[in-house]
């Protein structure tokens, strides 16, 4: 056991895990975040699937998919873990996933399957491991494929060419957030700071020194052994602060997604993946609510820079600007009601938005973007400074392990 301390910035789920999975170890953490409390930014605003990497079929070096499966089967284990609780996974989970192949799909629906063979094939391999679950489950098949046969809700125009049901979920991020906050403020060796923003660390003699302010200019220095930054928006730019430059071409996306009732004929609705490209999710919570988001009027923001445009920062606190929601809504139903008929009668209750960050430089309409990539994901260490790319919410838990498990092996080493 370590009686080091450790910063570890950003307290969204990456910086949550982190938190949890190394006080295990006997570090005192100190986390901190300039929102009022853990997990109020991109980790309350996405979709919530947990990916077990369909959606990352045009990596045709597989890497992503094969990541986002192993990440799908600790995610549930490793939270269960650091939080001792038995966890309702059941009540969390949304309907399951169907896959619609639509006529423009980047990949021929013959490639997605055999991408998605290879998927079943590591799956049935690392099943073999009985601590591994998805979500509380452990199926057969990922998925199952009756050529030509589509969920009745779906319109027969011919857009939608192939319908593939799969076992993939999203889960209730609310929830989910609720066990690991409960967890987070009970354990007595993480203390957090929040309405704190990260201005730079730097080293020092005894390890290092994170500057912060908080709203009212109060200047605060913490220091620590250890530093975990997992900041997401604002990762790139303190990294390099402190001195980590990259000339790796990144993306930043501002992607919105509405929350809205069902209309009753389609609560029965399978959650529903449109594939492969700029096209779109509907999550069915099972409860009657759906999220929703269509790509090509849900992103709204393209950023190269180093961080987002401070602009992002109000979607980001759940502010949606009166003239972007309601084109949002309008264009979305459409879209949707155009593949599901009856979606337009939706009500829509909110809309949120969050920022995405990935490498590359291309949008997703085209095969080759690195968008279609996020294998590269993960941590990055720098001497006692790590520096963590979430990729997705489904990594967060693997990735914290992963860390942890480093930092062990140096505590036995050292
Ligand atoms: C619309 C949308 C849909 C998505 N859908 C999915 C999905 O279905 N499945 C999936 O797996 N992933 C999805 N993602 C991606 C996923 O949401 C992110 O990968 C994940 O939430 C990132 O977690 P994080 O903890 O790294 O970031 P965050 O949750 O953003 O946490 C970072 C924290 O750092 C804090 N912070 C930032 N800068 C500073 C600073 N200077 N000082 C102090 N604090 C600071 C923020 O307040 C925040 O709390 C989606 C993303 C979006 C936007």
């Amino acid at each position: 056991m370590s009686n080091e301390q450790v910063i570890v910035l950003g307290a969204g789920i990456q910086g949550v895990c982190v938190a949890l999975a190394v006080s295990r170890l006997g570090y005192a953490v100190k986390l901190i975040d300039r929102a009022p409390d853990c997990m109020l930014r991109t980790s309350r605003r996405n979709e919530g699937k947990i990916h077990l990497g369909l959606v990352y079929a045009n990596d045709p070096s597989m890497r992503t998919p094969l990541l986002m499966l192993e990440a799908a089967l600790h995610f549930a284990p490793l939270i269960e873990e650091w939080t001792g609780n038995e966890i309702d996974w059941g009540a969390l989970r949304s309907r399951p996933f169907t896959y619609a192949v639509l006529r423009h799909s980047l990949l021929h629906p013959d490639v997605l399957i055999e991408r998605y063979v290879q998927i079943q094939q590591a799956f049935s391999e690392r099943k073999r491991d009985r601590r591994l679950h998805y979500l509380g489950l452990r199926p057969k098949e990922l998925w199952t494929h009756q050529p030509g046969e589509l969920p009745n809700q779906i319109l027969r125009n011919g857009d939608v060419v192939e319908a593939i049901p799969t076992a993939e979920v999203a889960i209730n991020l609310i929830a989910l957030r609720e066990v690991l906050r409960r967890s987070l403020h009970r354990c007595p060796s993480i203390s957090t700071f929040y309405r704190h923003t990260v201005d730079s660390v730097r080293r020092t003699a005894g390890g290092f020194e994170v500057a912060t302010h908080t709203a009212d200019g109060k200047e605060s220095r913490l220091g620590a052994s250890l530093v975990v930054n997992c900041l997401w928006t604002d990762r790139l730019r303190v990294d390099r602060e402190f001195g980590i430059e990259t000339d790796r071409r990144r993306v930043y996306r501002l992607k919105y997604g509405l929350w809205a009732d069902l209309p009753a004929e389609l609560n029965d609705l399978p959650s529903l993946t449109f594939v492969l490209g700029p096209f779109g999710d509907i999550v069915n919570d099972g409860l009657g609510k759906a999220y929703m988001s269509w790509y090509p009027s849900c992103m709204r923001g393209w950023s190269t820079d180093l961080s987002p445009p401070s602009e992002w920062e109000v979607a980001h606190s759940g502010v949606v600007p009166g003239q972007i929601a309601s084109e949002i809504e309008q264009l979305s139903l459409e879209a949707f009601d155009a593949l599901v008929p009856g979606l337009r009668q939706c009500r829509v209750r909110k809309l949120s938005g969050g920022t995405i960050f990935c490498w590359g430089r291309t949008d997703i309409e085209d095969p080759k973007s690195e968008l279609h990539e996020r294998h590269a994901a993960g941590i990055s260490a720098h001497d006692g400074y790590y520096s963590i790319d979430t990729g997705k919410y489904t990594c967060a838990p693997l990735f914290a392990h992963r860390l942890a498990q480093e930092l062990k092996s140096s505590i036995v080493t050292a």
